[in-house]
């Protein structure tokens, strides 16, 4: 391996330091910590581990949690109920509701009836256009994970070339805007790009978020380019156990990259610090404070 191992774990346990910090500077300014809502409807075992995960973070940054575990034979109107319920809660400064929901609720519907300034996922419709107007915005967690590794690695990113593979609402769509924010030259591929190999060898930064097990090859990545996996796959692994993979086959594109984020311990540990901090500013700017500076 030639390439830099890029610590994501470590990098979330110093966001969610710098948050804990402001939550408790926060909470001596307004007399109240911010608050964060989980809405887990049903019983999908990963979305349960993802909503407890988050609780826990919650508590530990020092913020209040408000967990509503729902049936999984919830109504859309029940749901926006709650919805509007946690609109008009002042103690709540984000929510979160938890997708996939089950087939019976639109979850369009739902996002939109979010009030966006309590949006910290960042897929209201007024916030994605915020983003890609260049506007303050609540962002997604997880692009805004990559986009933090991503500077702590480089600094700046002006005039690099970036490929993002996917372009998804909640990853590649969003890591494309906050990419052209930064005034890097922006491709954004998918399933139907053609000669996505020759794509890819042109990037100086390499976002890939397919969903396809070490997808992306070796002989894919430009000498010392900058890769960001987020990519999370369970693959068979001996013994009749299983592994995590990225979409990017790791042992080859290290010994090519200049610098690359594992999996597990890359890109994943970030998402839920982003949490914490759009959780943390959506608080500060719901009280009229400036943003804080955890970044
Ligand atoms: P998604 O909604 O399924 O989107 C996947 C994207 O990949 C689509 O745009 C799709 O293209 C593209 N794609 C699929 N096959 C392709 C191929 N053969 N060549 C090129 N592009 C291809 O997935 P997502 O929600 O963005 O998630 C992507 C991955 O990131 C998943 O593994 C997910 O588990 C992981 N993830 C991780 C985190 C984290 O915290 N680390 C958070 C979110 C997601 P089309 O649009 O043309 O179909």
């Amino acid at each position: 391996m030639t390439a830099r191992r890029i610590d994501g774990k470590a990098a979330a346990l110093a966001l969610r330091q710098r948050v804990a910090a402001g939550v408790a500077e926060f909470q001596s300014r307004t007399g109240r910590p911010p608050g964060l809502a989980t809405v887990l409807v049903g019983e999908d075992p990963a979305s349960a581990v993802y909503v407890r995960s988050k609780g826990k973070a919650t508590t530990e940054a020092g913020m209040a949690g408000f967990a509503h575990d729902l049936s999984a034979s919830t109504s859309e109107a029940e749901l926006l109920d709650l919805v509007a319920r946690l609109n008009a809660d002042d103690r709540v400064d984000g929510i979160l509701v938890q997708l996939p929901l089950p087939a019976q609720i639109d979850s369009a519907r739902v996002i939109a009836a979010l009030d966006p300034a309590k949006d910290v996922d960042g897929f209201h419709p007024i916030n994605v256009g915020r983003l890609s107007a260049g506007l303050d915005a609540l962002v997604p967690c997880t692009p805004l994970g990559c986009l933090h590794l991503l500077k702590a690695e480089l600094g700046s990113l002006a005039g690099l070339d970036a490929v993002v593979v996917g372009r998804s609402n909640i990853v590649g769509k969003p890591m494309a805007a906050l990419l052209i924010a930064e005034s890097a030259t922006v491709t954004i591929a998918h399933s139907k790009s053609r000669d996505l190999p020759g794509i890819v060898r042109r990037a100086d930064i390499l976002v890939a978020a397919v969903g396809r097990p070490e997808m992306v090859r070796g002989d894919w990545i430009k000498p010392g380019a900058t890769v960001i996996d987020v990519g999370i796959n369970r693959v068979p692994a001996e013994g009749g156990k299983s592994r995590l993979v990225g979409d990017v086959a790791f042992d080859e594109a290290a010994a090519v990259a200049g610098a690359i984020t594992p999996v597990p311990g890359g890109v994943g540990p970030m998402t839920i610090a982003m949490l914490m901090r759009n959780t943390l500013v959506a608080a500060h700017r719901r009280a009229g404070l400036p943003d804080p500076e955890t970044f």
